[in-house]
């Protein structure tokens, strides 16, 4: 029996798996990154977080047929290294494939985080049996992966899918990029958190003021509980950014065509209170026929897309070399 091992490579968590070859997950093990510490200590923590896992399922190292990692980051997929990523202080311009192969002397494939969830929906989840789909990954930050004809499709440089960073709002808030008015600087849960800051700033009547004096920190799921409690302007806040995140979808409709978008991450379960009016801003802006023709449906593989993907792309990868 051969052994593949995945791993999405995230800012704050490891989360590895071990699959049998063309078969199901054997273990799934979390471990932290440890990112602030820089690349070596992630390295180290990597290598570590991998041998545990095979130790604890008795799993030689001689029975793996490969292993494949997503990270969080901007990648060149041609030149196979993370040019920079705003999770992973440190990351320039490294080469993670060539030295876990150098390392581990095993077929290695790398990919971006977001490119490697698309695909595990896509194979595995909501996606399952369509062509063309996007899917949308709305967390802290906004991510994105385009499958067209059932291929990522990654663009001349590899950097295709940042859905977060469609512009929106021309002078809009600085986005984490550089740029202004992007998707993710409005419609993200850390532009959601750091609109209800502004508004007990600017001195408006809401609840939040209250959540802060108690919690002394606002998150989105916050503002998300007030809205639900009926605070006129958390309201406000979540309307204006399912507003912009419906406009930033009738720009991927009307572009891709795709027949299905599918919708994850921590902010995702907030459920209808996002669908509901994304699917009407999306169907008011989009040309008719694609609007009415693409599904907005929450995805489904949780925190386990990023390593399912992989799963299913380093199989691809072996058969093909
Ligand atoms: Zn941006």
């Amino acid at each position: 029996m051969e052994y593949l091992l995945s791993v999405d490579l995230g800012g704050t968590n490891i989360l590895i798996a071990l699959a049998k070859r063309k078969g199901e997950i054997v273990r799934l093990q979390q471990f932290p990154t440890g990112a602030a510490a820089g690349p070596e200590s992630v390295w180290h923590n990597l290598l570590a977080g991998l041998e545990e896992v095979l130790c604890r399922e008795g799993i030689p190292w001689h029975k793996l047929a490969g292993l494949g990692v997503c990270a969080a980051g901007f990648f060149d997929y041609y030149t196979r290294s993370i040019i920079s990523s705003p999770n992973l202080p440190g990351w320039e311009n490294i080469s993670l494939e060539e030295r876990l192969k150098e390392k581990l002397c095993l077929p290695v494939l790398t990919e971006n985080d977001a490119n490697a969830a698309a695909f595990g929906e896509f194979i595995f989840g909501a996606g399952r049996g369509k062509r063309n789909m996007v899917n949308v990954t709305l967390g802290t930050g906004i991510g994105g992966g385009i499958i067209i004809d059932g291929k990522i499709y990654r663009g001349s440089g590899g950097f295709a899918g940042e859905i977060g960073h469609i512009p929106v709002l021309p002078e809009g808030p600085l986005c984490g990029c550089g740029r202004r008015g992007c998707l993710e600087s409005l419609s993200s849960g850390s532009a959601i958190a750091r609109a209800g800051r502004a508004a007990i700033a600017e001195g408006e009547q809401t609840i939040l003021k209250k959540v802060i004096q108690n919690s002394g920190g606002i998150t989105a799921s916050h503002v998300f509980e007030a809205a639900r409690k009926g605070d006129a302007v958390s309201v406000k806040i979540i309307e204006r950014a399912n507003y912009y995140l419906g406009r930033a979808f009738a720009t991927i409709v009307n572009i891709l065509n795709p027949s299905l978008i599918t919708l994850g991450g921590g902010m995702a379960r907030a459920g209808e209170t996002i669908f509901t009016p994304v699917r009407l801003h999306l169907k008011e802006a989009a040309i008719r026929p694609s609007g009415e023709m693409v599904e907005v449906v929450p995805a489904i593989l949780g925190e386990e897309a990023g390593v399912r993907g992989m799963l299913a792309l380093l199989e691809q990868h072996l058969l093909q070399n």
